[in-house]
């Protein structure tokens, strides 16, 4: 029933497009998860080089999500860009995203942080690491993830909450390495663990550590990149009292995520949108992430930042992505029966 005003819409669409002819001026719509100032200055330089102008929506990642899902086929939004695995499989699932095939694109990624289907792909590598505080744990003691369940650990530990998709997609590769039932213990023991109840992003759970809340804290290293080299000074100090620690480096290494892009489903500028997404994996796009971002490029042999060079160089976890986005119910089910709030 609602086919046939979908059709006539889009015929009005090509009528209008006709009717201007040249005049029209090649565009790509993107919803976007990630915040503005961290987007904006590359989709400027796209724009500069392309001639193509890029029109900007941002939003929270289920936001966006759901108005895909309730604009259909007449969704103006040709691209979503989230910073989770996790939430792009969703979108897969949700049916609102369209594959890609791009030489380009698969020359860049690996394939591990790409959609196997191409249905995304991925564009800046995120690592979460432990960090702890330099002046009262000895880092010896610390080998992995699993190991915070130890119970020398007890009432040391700080970590934001379990509706995080961060710890879900931390949570999603534990059980796809080590299966459910030691997913389950580990998570119990985490949760006795715990310095206080789940509060706060990433950052809050640094300040934590730095004002001795807690001892250890598990976070995204490019918000520890964020204090360090902000102009807030009080972040600053306190993003340097803690040290990186990269956990699983003898086994499965550590646990990584990409921000990454879809194609949707009903993108009305195919052309523009796969341009868009392949400048995003240029050499220099992939510099900007690690400069600006702090985050890792995906595509090898480009050189991170000074920064991140400074907490050296780390083995990553290579599951294929798409399986935190296939085990994130099991993920959330398993923090809910340990208590994690
Ligand atoms: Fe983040």
């Amino acid at each position: 029933m609602k086919k046939s005003s979908m059709m006539s819409l889009s015929v009005t669409a090509l009528l209008g497009l006709s009717f201007v002819g040249e005049a029209v001026s090649a565009e790509v719509n993107l919803y976007s998860a990630r915040k503005e100032n961290l987007i904006k200055p590359l989709l400027d330089r796209f724009t500069e080089q392309s001639g193509i102008a890029v029109n900007l929506v941002t939003g929270k990642a289920d936001a966006l999500l759901q108005r895909l899902e309730r604009e259909g086929d007449n969704s103006p939004a040709d691209l979503l860009l989230t910073t989770d695995a996790g939430r792009l499989h969703r979108a897969k699932q949700a049916g609102v995203l369209q594959p890609v095939q791009s030489a380009t694109l698969e020359a860049a990624t690996p394939n591990h942080y790409t959609d196997p289907e191409g249905y995304w792909h991925g564009l800046s590598v995120r690592a979460r690491v432990i960090v702890y505080a330099t002046d009262r744990v000895d880092p010896s003691a610390l080998s992995n993830y699993m190991g915070l369940a130890g119970d020398q650990w007890e009432g040391r530990i700080c970590i934001r909450s379990s509706d995080n998709i961060y710890n879900q997609s931390l949570v999603a590769s534990r059980i796809a390495h080590y299966g459910q039932q030691a997913v389950d213990q580990w998570l119990e023991g985490l949760v006795e663990n715990l310095a206080r109840r789940p509060a706060g992003g990433d950052r809050d759970q640094v300040k934590a550590v730095a004002v001795g809340q807690c001892d250890l804290a598990v976070v995204n290293t490019y918000y520890l990149g964020v204090m360090l080299s902000g102009d807030d000074e009080a972040q600053r100090e306190m993003a340097e009292q803690v040290s990186v620690f990269w956990p699983n480096q003898g086994s499965t290494g550590v646990h990584v995520n990409v921000s990454g892009i879809g194609l949707t489903q009903a993108a009305n500028n195919r052309e523009e949108a796969v341009q868009l997404m392949e400048f995003l994996v240029s050499d220099e796009a992939q510099r900007w992430y690690a400069e600006q971002n702090h985050e890792y490029p995906v595509k090898a042999g480009i050189e991170a930042s000074e920064l991140l060079q400074s907490w050296g160089e780390f083995k990553a976890d290579d599951l294929s992505l798409g399986r935190l986005g296939e085990l994130n119910a099991e993920a959330v089910k398993a923090m809910d029966r340990a208590g994690w709030r």
